[in-house]
């Protein structure tokens, strides 16, 4: 019999990962041997597995260097259009591993690290995640830097460089407990500072209307330190880059005090600058009115503005002897992509730059801020839209509010004008009758190259043994998997691909969370932040009638789940840390219970994170996606699923919409209110008693949570809870109740006909195309930004050699 093959022989039969040349291989030794010794200044003998993941990650790097190099150069001769996507947050996860997949150079590292006795996946592990974001916003930012990069847009990220990302989660006792995300403790290899292009971020002072012009004056200000990472693009030599900034206290920062208990007093309190770029806020879809969060996001947009200007000036267009250097033509080779209101603050300081400082007069400048920037909405719960205190604002921005309040007077003149009604502050909706074609609709995407090629190897592989590799650049041609739907050999296989995904994370969980994981059961999967609109209660409720179920009748042939729930709680949110604690309780009681024994297990994954979501998300079978509808804008985890081949139970919400409409809704499976069914109970008025005192299997797990069945020790612990539900729940969780359980059992009767499932799976695949980011950016690119992406390759750089 033949021996089962080891991970890297497994590995290495996969052409996805790129060529593993001899050469190839033998220079990578070569260069990694090098960096150890020069760059670590270590030799093997005393060599940690950090250092070697240092010294890999430098080789790998080297390849990087000439391509950036080339790109940008290649950008100065050609002069482009380019983009400019400003965001509070990018959610990058690790790099390692994606710049060797974007490059092809997956299979000649892993070769070259077996050779030198080394473990690639153990090396890859030791590189922190770059958490510099929340969730769904911050990680569609960082889709949408490599599609950006593998359309061959001249682009660029921009946004803060925090000294620490979003909080690690530890869970103690069944809580939430957050700790710091120190990542950068031992040093960041993808990072490269450019102090020579450090930019002054001006802060408080006065307004002085002079003759000359408005002046903003008596300021304070605050360094902005760029510092540069590489963006490669899949496979076609492009390097963007993401220019991310962090503050510095300048040299003379508070010394006017020349006694030496001032001098020292001085140097301590450049903390005070500095701490602007310290921390990201840890809200998810919720405002918090705090000074310090207004001074991050006017920083990021002022030193980004300076830059961009500065670009533009020095770009052969506007430097030019035939073409007179004319902000004027700004629209026509920059677009401004605004990431929610979070960098809105662009739109005041451009104004303040093109009139106070370059002395347009306000309709010129006016018409080239319209025409240049363009803003993404991404939620519409009114507790996540920013509101900012004037007071706080006046202080802080004050030449900012005049603009505000300018821009403001002069479009209630227009309005007057056209129609004649009274003054009020202008609504979403005036703007939109006012010019309609300004708003638009750009479904979000993921990268195939991250969550799928990066992730999932393996599925990557089978599907590329059909239909070749291109579907990786041009994911429409996941299509062409409608002709394998009944193929055997391909069924066989995608099943195939999952019982290994799953085996290797129940070994991960086994090992993590001391459970014994049933690898046959279905892996149910919600993993997204707690949130109230995201309703990981229902998801609780319907756990708690399983294992009810279960108990009822322990010998009836129940379909074995191992439902697994992750995500983060805001730390101010008493209700989602709640939410936590209650989902843990359920495990300890149902985890231990001899009667169900592997029929029902429930986890709670710790510290859910982009390089959670890479081990999670292509060993899950079904895909939790159940928020109210009318609440989830688009979500983008639920596309992650759907190319991974989970099978989704959602509402008619967000993305969900358009995932049905791709996939066939008889692929998903969809319940409960629509969003005209919400809106309905809304003027009807929303009654939970009347579900609770209706549905007796509903009662009884309110009944059971109220009561301390999960909670023996302490009774009372989820009355806040049990209240919400019972009296002021926003997102309706029991109105959903009867047809999420009934849709649960449909899923369980499918799931005991594996062939069938698998079936539904590959129709889901093979309708994922919309779901690329390439997609998305395409239509940002032509629809708004005038650009056009292309798939074309630029000149390869020699490589290190
Ligand atoms: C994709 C992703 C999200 C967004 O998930 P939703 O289910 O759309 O809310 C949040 N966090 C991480 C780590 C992700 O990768």
């Amino acid at each position: 019999m033949a021996k089962p093959l080891t991970d890297h022989e497994r590995r290495k039969q996969i052409s996805v990962r790129g060529l593993a040349g001899v050469e190839n291989v033998a220079d990578l030794k070569t260069n990694f041997n090098r960096h150890l010794h020069f760059t670590l200044v270590k030799d093997r003998n005393v060599a940690t597995k950090r250092d070697y993941y240092f010294a890999l990650a430098n080789t790998v790097r080297d390849h990087l260097v000439g391509r950036w190099i080339r790109t940008q150069q290649h950008y100065y001769d050609k002069d482009p259009k380019r983009v400019y996507y400003l965001s509070l947050e990018f959610y990058m996860g690790r790099t390692l591993q994606n710049t060797m997949v974007n490059l092809g150079l997956e299979n000649a590292c892993d070769e070259a690290i077996y050779q030198l006795g080394l473990d690639m996946e153990e090396l890859q592990d030791i590189e922190e995640d770059a958490g510099l974001g929340n969730g769904g916003l911050g990680r569609l930012a960082a889709c949408f830097l490599d599609s950006m990069a593998s359309l061959g847009l001249a682009a660029y990220g921009y946004g803060i460089r925090y000294e620490f990302g979003i909080f690690n989660q530890k869970i103690v006792n069944g809580w939430q407990v957050e700790e710091a995300d120190d990542w950068l403790r031992y040093g960041n290899p993808w990072e490269k500072a450019r102090p020579e292009y450090m930019r002054p971020v001006h802060f408080y002072g006065r307004v002085e209307h002079t003759p000359e012009g408005v002046k903003w004056v008596d300021t304070q200000v605050v360094l902005a330190l760029p510092y540069d990472t590489p963006v490669p693009g899949y496979r076609n030599n492009i390097v963007n880059t993401m220019r991310l900034w962090s503050a510095k206290a300048p040299c003379e920062f508070n010394l006017k005090d020349f006694n030496i208990g001032g001098y020292i007093q001085a140097v301590l309190d450049r903390n005070l600058a500095e701490n602007i770029s310290r921390v990201l806020y840890p809200n998810d879809n919720f405002f918090e009115g705090k000074e310090l969060r207004l001074k991050q996001e006017y920083f990021v947009v002022a030193a980004t503005l300076q830059d961009i200007i500065r670009r533009f000036k020095a770009s052969k267009f506007g430097s030019t002897e035939f073409v007179r250097l004319d902000l004027a033509k700004m629209p026509d080779k920059v677009a401004i992509q605004l990431n929610d209101t979070h960098p809105a603050l662009a739109i005041p300081e451009l104004m303040r730059i093109l009139v106070d400082i370059e002395k347009l007069d306000w309709e010129k400048a006016w018409d080239i801020v319209t025409r240049t920037c363009a803003y993404t909405n991404h939620t519409v719960l009114p507790e996540a839209l920013e509101r900012w205190p004037v007071d706080l604002f006046q202080n802080l921005l004050p030449r900012h509010l005049e603009i505000i309040y300018e821009i403001n007077r002069r479009h209630l003149e227009v309005k007057r004008e056209s129609k004649r009604i009274l003054m009020r502050l202008l609504q979403f909706k005036d703007f939109y009758e006012m010019d309609p074609e300004k708003f638009q609709n750009k479904t979000n995407g993921i990268t195939p190259r991250r969550w799928l090629v990066m992730c999932n190897p393996g599925l990557a592989e089978v599907i590329a043994e059909r239909i070749g590799e291109d579907y990786i650049r041009d994911l429409d041609q996941l299509k062409k998997l409608l002709d394998f739907v009944d193929d055997n050999a391909f069924i066989r296989d995608v099943a195939k691909i999952k019982q290994e995904n799953k085996l290797k994370l129940a070994a991960h969980l086994e090992e993590h969370y001391k459970v014994k994981i049933n690898a046959n059961s279905m892996f149910d999967v919600q993993v997204k932040r707690i949130h109230e609109y995201k309703r990981q209660l229902l998801n609780c409720l319907h756990i708690i009638t399983l294992y009810n179920r279960i108990k009822n009748e322990p010998n009836k042939s129940w379909t074995p789940r191992t439902i697994m729930i992750g995500g983060k709680a805001a730390p101010g949110y008493h209700t989602a840390k709640m939410i936590i604690k209650l989902i843990t309780s359920i495990g300890d009681i149902v985890n231990n219970d001899p009667v169900v024994g592997d029929r029902l297990k429930v986890i709670f994954l710790e510290n859910y994170k982009v390089t959670l979501a890479e081990k999670v998300i292509p060993a899950a079978d079904l895909s939790e996606q159940i928020s109210t509808a009318g609440t989830e804008a688009s979500g983008t985890g639920n596309m992650k699923f759907m190319l991974n081949g989970a099978l989704t139970i959602g509402t008619m919400d967000g993305a969900n919409v358009e995932m049905a409409e791709e996939a066939g809704e008889e692929n998903l499976f969809i319940f409960g209110m629509r969003v005209e069914d919400v809106e309905a109970l809304d003027r009807k008025g929303y009654d939970a008693a009347s579900y609770y005192n209706r549905i007796p299997e509903l009662k009884q797990a309110m009944d059971q949570i109220s009561g301390g069945f999960f909670s023996p020790d302490q009774p009372g612990l989820f009355k806040d809870l049990v209240n919400m539900l019972m009296h002021h729940d926003r997102f309706k969780v029991f109105a959903d109740y009867e047809d999420y359980i009934k849709c649960q059992e449909k899923v369980d009767a499918l799931y005991k006909d594996p062939k069938e499932w698998t079936k539904k799976v590959i129709h889901n695949i093979a309708g994922c195309g919309k779901f690329s980011s390439d997609r998305t950016i395409s239509q940002y690119a032509r629809e708004i930004w005038g650009m056009e992406p292309s798939l074309e390759k630029i000149a390869a750089p020699d490589d290190p050699r």
